[in-house]
This record gives structure tokens, C-alpha cells and sequence, in this order.
């Protein structure tokens, strides 16, 4: 609660960088609004006029016309700098303030995923309903960055928690437990896996109803978050998309002291067909126009209830796409001559390579060979992999603080695959998991409603920024986490 207070006395930091402002500029609608005013109520008496009286008087009224616009346009300007002076260049400065719930009781925000939904997927087909949200939406405008690596299970539970996986410990989407040995999958739900706070827990801790409509770790039982029947759903990926969404339509249908404050619905596609065909194929093409048909169903469902416009949808992308074929590998057995690496020291292959060698071998020395051999011209594509100590890999990836990690961590290329031995199999598809610096890793972030300006676009953020902007949205103080509440406030409009 202090954290929203305090918000709302001190102006939001501006979305600091220019091309926000440059994007905006041009368009400035107080801009716009304000000269084709003034024009326009000065055209349209001038034309009243005219037809009636001698040429003398047309004249003098045309003088006068010309001094009135020339004063408009001065009072215009003079206006126009002194108020961006005074208010934030980033923020829109026709539309800064939240715009007031109409139907619904407090605000609900509705947390849609969209797995694999690679950044200018949007473009490959009409999207009309996904459009709508954009145009009348906030929109990052090269793509929400997802965290590394860029996997499913991390980033979405990233996305819910604010935190990088390091920190909330789901850092792959199977890995071992360092003292255990036990083996983390994507149906593990015991909680001792998943660190951190997610969304759903916060917003019951505040007295508040959350419901789950898929989501990696929502059937998770920890804190105050019992997945509840009524409003957790377990997962099953064959429930058709169309009854997730009349699912989480009915709940708008609920008393309104009984309607959630923060839903999710996710969707596996076009994650799903990404793997097999790759970004770049007619499957894919379909995959994204069917989300779009869903949008629209929802959104018609919304609209029905008379609540489109009082429910902040967030839509996002776990990750992007790249295609991979078979030319693209890089193969483990290949560095024999330097050093054998048997397959009980790995823990993941690709794209992201996690090896964790008995103790007694010193990791450092693992490194050091690999790379020898990698960079010897002898192994094919080798200069397409790079080994690092988890320690010595590049900050940005906040890939070190856990000792889920394992100790040696290989990034290869973009498109390129790690494998064991060589095999006759030959397959090309896509994949994900890469550095997120690779823009093909990119994915969607769409804010739409009360407290998104409409036709706004933002820079590229990671991830981690999500869960400020929803805490800030249902105005909770939520858990301490990797995202800035100052940069999730910045990209919402202020509440009155
Ligand atoms: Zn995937």
C-alpha cells in the first residue's frame, strides 16, 4: 500500500528513453486536437458568412480571420510550451490518468499467455483482434524480452514473480536438485521447487480472489495459494482453446464481490507447431490466426457483458522461435581427442548445454578443453558453441546466483543444436532457449484497458516487469523482486 501511495504524490518516472518520445511527438494529440479546433470553429463561421454579404466586408473579415488564427495559433504554441514544460514528455499528455471502471466494482487485471509467440508473428496474417488491442492498447514496440533462458517454465513463472529464474528456481524446464539428486520436470508441484511469490499468492495474501487458468506453477500448493477447484484449473493441454475462454468469461458472470482480481489463460500455440515446422511455415500461419479468433471471442465475450473496456488485459509471449535443421549441430563426441564428456555429466543439451561433472573434476579444466577443441578448425561448428564457467557468463543473463545451476554452461548460436553423438536422423523444426539477446527469442507484450493509453508504444522491457505492473494495477504492495516499480508505473496511466 505505501508504494501506491507514494506513487500517486510523486510524478512516475518518465519511460526514459528517446525513441518514446520521438515516436510520440509528431502525434501528439493535445497537438492535434488543438489546431484542428481551432480551425475548424473558425472555418466553419467563416463559410456562414461569406455567402451573404458585398466584397468590402469579405475582405475585412478575411483580415480579421487571418489576425484571429495567427493569435490562436500564438496562444496554441505559447500553451504547447509551457506544457511540455511541465508534464512528463513521455506520458501522453492528453491521456496520463487511468480512465474510470464503469461496470465492474474494482479492477481486474486478466494475464494472457500466448506460448512461443514469436515477435511479428502479428504481421504474418490479419490479426484483427489482436490489432484492436494494440491500436487501442500500450504495446512494446520491438517485442518483450524474455529472460535467459528462454524457456517456457522460467519465463512464465519470471513473468509471475518478477524474478529472474536464479531467483525463483525453476532455471530450466528439467534439472536436478545439486543435493538431492531429485529431478525437477514440468509436472513437478511440490513447492520446495518454486521460490518466490507468484501473482496468484500475492492477491490472495491481500484478501483478493485470483484465478488460474493454466499457468506453470498455479496447481503449485504454497503460502496463502491453495489452487483452489472452483477457480485453479489443472492443466490439461487437450481442453479446447474456446472453453478456456468461456471458462474465465463466466467468472465476469459471478457476484461482483466474487469475481477474480487477477486471472490467467494461457494457450499452447504457436509454441506447439513452432517445434515442429519452425517460425516460417503456412502451420504456423494458421496457428496465429486461430489465437486471433480466440482474442476475438474473448473480447466479444467482454463486450457482451458490457466490461471490454473496465478489464486490463496484459498479453504476452513466453519466448520467440528460430528455426534449426539438421546442418545446424554441433555434436558433444566430437571433443573426444580433448576430453570425454559422457552423457551422465550432462544435464541439458540444447540450445542451452548445462554440464555437471563428477566431483573430483575440476569444472574449470571441463572449460578449458571443451573450448581447446571448439576452437581447434577439427570439430564441426564448433566455433557455434562457447563454454563458460556459470560464473564467468555475461550479467545480463542473471544465470549464477543458484546452485541449481550447474557449474559449466555452453551457449551456442543462434539456430544451432547441441547433441551427443551423430545419428542418421535428419529434422529441421525450431527451437528456443537461446541467449535473449537474440532478437528471434523476442516475443509479444500488449496492455489493454483503464490503465494502458491507448495507441502507446513503449521500448523493449524484460520480463521481470510484469508483476509491479499488475501489483500496481490492483493497487497490492507486492513481494520484493527483480522488476523496478518505477519503469512498471512508467508504463501505466496514473490512477486519479
Ligand atoms: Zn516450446
Amino acid at each position: 500500500m505505501g508504494m501506491d501511495s507514494l506513487s500517486i504524490l510523486t510524478p512516475t518516472k518518465p519511460i526514459t528513453t528517446s525513441p518514446v518520445t520521438s515516436e510520440e511527438d509528431p502525434t501528439n494529440p493535445s497537438t492535434a486536437l488543438l489546431s484542428s479546433s481551432s480551425t475548424s470553429t473558425i472555418s466553419s463561421s467563416s463559410s456562414s458568412t461569406f455567402s451573404h454579404k458585398p466584397t468590402t466586408t469579405i475582405l475585412f473579415i478575411a483580415l480579421a480571420l487571418i489576425t484571429c488564427i495567427a493569435v490562436a495559433a500564438s496562444i496554441a504554441f505559447a500553451f504547447l510550451f509551457f506544457a511540455s514544460i511541465n508534464t512528463p514528455k513521455s506520458s501522453n499528455s492528453i491521456e496520463s490518468i487511468a480512465r474510470p471502471l464503469v461496470k465492474l466494482k474494482s479492477p481486474v487485471v486478466l494475464l494472457i499467455s500466448s506460448d512461443g509467440f514469436r515477435f511479428g508473428y502479428q504481421f504474418k496474417t490479419p490479426t484483427p483482434n489482436i490489432g484492436r488491442l494494440i491500436a487501442n492498447g500500450t504495446e512494446a514496440e520491438t517485442g518483450l524480452i524474455p529472460v535467459f533462458p528462454t524457456l517456457t517454465f522460467p519465463n512464465h513463472y519470471s513473468i509471475v514473480t518478477g524474478l529472474y529464474p536464479a531467483y525463483h528456481g525453476i532455471i530450466n524446464n528439467y534439472f536436478n536438485d545439486p543435493i538431492t539428486g531429485e529431478g525437477f520436470s514440468m509436472k513437478s508441484h511440490e513447492s520446495h521447487w518454486w521460490l518466490g511469490e507468484p501473482l496468484w499468492q500475492t492477491v490472495v495474501n491481500h484478501g483478493l480472489i485470483a484465478s488460474t487458468y493454466f499457468w506453470p506453477g498455479s496447481e503449485v500448493i504454497k503460502g496463502s495459494w491453495n489452487c483452489p477447484e472452483k477457480f485453479c484449473q489443472q492443466y490439461n493441454g487437450s481442453v479446447p482453446f474456446d472453453d478456456r475462454v468461456d471458462t474465465v468469461l463466466g467468472y465476469f458472470d459471478l457476484p461482483s464481490n466474487e469475481i477474480p482480481s487477477f486471472m490467467t489463460l494461457y494457450f499452447e500455440d504457436p509454441d506447439h507447431q513452432g517445434h515442429k515446422v519452425g517460425p516460417d511455415d503456412p502451420e504456423i500461419t494458421e496457428a496465429v490466426a486461430n489465437i486471433d479468433r480466440v482474442i476475438g471471442k474473448l473480447i466479444q465475450g467482454l463486450e457482451k457483458r458490457g466490461i471490454f473496456e473496465d478489464v486490463n488485459i496484459i498479453m504476452v509471449g513466453d519466448h520467440g522461435m528460430v528455426g534449426t535443421c539438421d546442418k545446424k549441430l554441433v555434436f558433444v563426441e566430437d571433443l573426444a581427442p580433448w576430453i570425454d564428456i559422457p552423457a551422465s555429466w550432462i544435464q541439458s543439451y540444447t540450445p542451452l548445454l548445462s554440464i555437471k561433472p563428477p566431483a573430483g573434476v575440476s569444472a574449470s579444466d571441463v572449460v578449458a578443453k571443451m573450448m581447446e577443441g571448439l576452437r581447434s578448425g577439427k570439430v564441426k561448428n564448433g566455433m557455434r558453441l562457447k563454454m563458460y564457467l556459470k560464473k564467468d557468463l555475461p550479467d545480463r543473463l542473471h544465470y549464477f546466483e543458484s546452485d541449481r545451476i550447474p557449474p559449466i554452461i555452453g551457449l551456442v548460436e543462434e539456430g544451432f543444436k547441441v547433441e551427443q553423438k551423430t545419428s542418421k536422423r535428419q529434422e529441421c523444426g525450431g527451437a528456443h532457449g537461446y541467449d535473449n539477446a537474440f532478437f528471434s527469442m523476442r516475443t509479444i507484450f500488449i496492455g489493454h484497458g483503464p490503465q494502458f493509453a491507448r495507441g502507446r508504444k513503449v521500448p523493449s522491457f524484460e520480463n521481470v516487469q510484469i508483476y509491479n505492473m499488475v501489483t500496481s494495477i490492483l493497487k497490492i504492495q507486492g513481494a520484493s523482486n527483480n522488476g523496478t516499480a518505477s519503469f512498471a508505473k512508467s508504463v501505466l496511466l496514473q490512477t486519479p
